[in-house]
């Protein structure tokens, strides 16, 4: 990410006396079991049978079943519901530095980076928690998506030890940047003497694909008003998103095929959160099966996202952005006349 530093903020200083400072403890709602190793292994794909077979893991140097590492963010999550964390976890919040830089006109959140660093593995029936110090806070920056503050927490995770010293299990290091916009007009700085140019905010462009040998033909297809689906010869199987193989009998032999751009909406998603520039928000993104039977991934257009029914109809419409860049998106179906 290009960056360039700006000058500091007055209020800053106050937040930045936040840095260094320990959060309590937030405990796991459920011990380290057997049950939810299996199945995060099965969602996981994982087969390590140290994980998921006790015969197999009490021959081992462990005694029986462990955790993955991976797994160790999964143990003290809250669920479904925000801040829902066990009895005895801290009532203060680890990131209310994030609330008061947000004030302050920085609204947009992306998670940057995070690392995790891990010292032994959690056993199958041990309580853990984890504390949180907030590590840093970067100077002010301007990247692509605008500007704001990279700000990085670390989160150490213990566990808990009857009548002797808690053990550390691993760490995690959760970085993120708290940012205003760049597509929104800069807000006048209070202090007269701060530079500021005034010079009008740069358009974001739209993401590219990444396009490679396997996925060409489908964005050349696009530019030329084609919905074109990846066909096997061998089999006649349909697949999307394309790739170098036939998923179905293994053939190498791929061409496409333009399909009618008709189907109907079989899942979706609404973004609301983080906005992220150049979309527009709420963003309603579906998951559409075409009538030739294959599902595609893409932005749907012209609809209240509120009213959005799985099941509906959809028509494929292409629009171009930034004069350059050709996508398939899809729309509720025009209404049909007469008896259909
Ligand atoms: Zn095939």
């Amino acid at each position: 990410m290009q960056e360039t530093t700006l000058a500091e903020h007055d209020w800053m200083s106050d937040v930045r006396s936040l840095v260094g400072r320990q959060y309590g403890r937030i405990y796991a709602w459920d011990r380290v079991n057997e049950a939810m190793i299996r199945q995060w292994c099965e969602i996981m794909g994982v087969d390590n049978p140290l994980y998921t077979d006790p015969d197999y893991a009490r021959t081992t140097e462990f005694g029986g079943i462990v955790a993955p590492p991976a797994m160790l963010q999964v143990w003290c999550m809250e669920g479904p519901e925000m801040n829902h964390y066990p009895p005895g976890s801290t009532d203060e919040d680890p990131y209310e530095v994030l609330k008061l830089i947000e004030a302050q006109g920085y609204p947009s959140v992306v998670a940057v980076n995070s690392e995790l660093d891990f010292i032994r593995y959690a056993r199958v029936g041990e309580r853990l928690y984890y504390t949180t110090r907030l590590e840093a806070i970067g100077e002010e920056k301007t990247t692509a998506l605008g500007t704001g503050f990279f700000v990085t927490l670390i989160m150490r995770f213990f566990a808990e030890v009857e009548g002797g010293e808690d053990e550390p299990v691993g760490e995690m290091l959760f970085r993120v940047f708290k940012f205003r916009p760049a597509e929104r007009p800069e807000a006048k700085p209070e202090d007269a003497g701060d530079q500021d140019g005034g010079e009008a905010p740069q358009a974001i462009p739209r993401p590219r694909p990444g396009i490679s040998d396997d996925t060409r033909f489908f964005w050349e297809g696009c530019q030329a008003g084609e919905l074109r689906i990846q066909r096997c010869t061998a089999c006649q199987e349909l697949q999307h998103p394309p790739g170098p193989v036939c998923a179905r009998c293994h053939s190498f032999e791929l061409d496409s095929v333009a399909v009618s751009g008709r189907g109907h909406l079989y899942s979706f998603v609404v973004m609301h959160y983080p906005e992220v520039p150049p979309f527009d928000y709420p963003n309603p993104i579906g998951l559409i099966e075409l009538d030739e039977g294959v599902r595609l991934i893409a932005g749907l257009i012209d609809v209240d996202p509120e009213a959005l029914e799985i099941g509906q109809r959809l028509e494929l419409e292409f629009r171009t952005f930034d004069d350059e860049l050709t996508l398939p998106l899809f729309r509720p179906a025009a209404a049909r006349v007469a008896a259909d």
